[in-house]
């Protein structure tokens, strides 16, 4: 069995437990019998090969061996502050992100902003992040950061790192600046009933330059992985 599972402790060589949905998928899902070899990843990078040794109503026991080869990391460090779009939207907004290597989303608090930044609502961005991870074969979290205003976030990049707002009236993507190598990048996209003329002044201000992703007016969730994948 060559199936990957998230470890919610650091991995080392030893015993490791899986336990909640890890557990059940593997013991109730996969119907994993002791002895069956499985791959875990912990979220830092690493993936072990590891053999089911006991296997309870709730909890899986695992033998962790060998450190895997694993794929280097992405060359830019790309974070996207987003609007957040409602249920199955974000859902698919939050597997896509990951799966492109994104390394952190913050919820962005806008004006117009609908969904709300419940501790619940974290959680589920959370388990969607295991769960892409799980099946596109990274190893490193996307980071699910505190929910901010774009004046909060700005105030929090690191220095020389490119500030990008997405916008219909805005310059090609192309044509703006680009990270180097090793540097990093926040590109924040709006709400479905866009950034208000005072967020764009706060943007401009706090040196977010304007980029368009062409003619047509996109959901907040294309926008955010169009932007994504041009970046990464
Ligand atoms: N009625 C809004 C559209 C909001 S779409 C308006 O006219 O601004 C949701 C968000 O997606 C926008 O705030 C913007 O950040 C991003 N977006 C949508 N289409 C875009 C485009 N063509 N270029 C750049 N950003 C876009």
């Amino acid at each position: 069995m060559s199936e990957r599972f998230f470890l919610g402790s650091p991995a080392r060589s030893g015993q490791a437990t899986l336990v909640g949905d890890e557990a059940r998928h593997l013991a109730r899902v996969l119907r994993a019998k002791v002895g069956d070899l499985v791959r875990v990843f912990d979220g830092s990078g690493g993936e072990w090969s590891a053999r089911v040794t006991q296997i309870d109503r709730d909890a899986v026991a695992l033998d962790v061996g060998d450190q895997l080869p694993t794929a280097p990391l992405p060359e830019r460090s790309v974070t996207l502050a987003v609007a957040l779009p409602r249920g199955g939207r974000q859902k698919w907004l939050v597997e896509k992100l990951t799966e492109l290597g994104v390394a952190r989303l913050v919820p962005l608090v806008t004006e117009r902003g609908v969904a709300e930044a419940t501790e619940s609502a974290r959680a589920r961005l959370e388990r969607g992040v295991v769960e892409a991870c799980k099946q596109c074969g990274r190893n490193t979290l996307m980071e699910i950061a505190e929910p901010a205003t774009l004046e909060s976030l700005a105030a929090a990049l690191p220095p020389g790192a490119v500030r990008l707002i997405a916008h219909p009236d805005g310059i090609a993507l192309d044509a703006l600046s680009r990270p180097a190598p090793g540097g990093a990048v926040v590109a924040a996209v709006g709400p479905e009933g866009g950034f208000t003329p005072k967020e764009i002044l706060v943007a401009d201000r706090q040196g977010f330059e304007r980029a368009s992703l062409g003619p047509h007016i996109l959901r907040i969730e294309t926008a955010a992985v169009a932007l994504a994948a041009r970046l990464m």
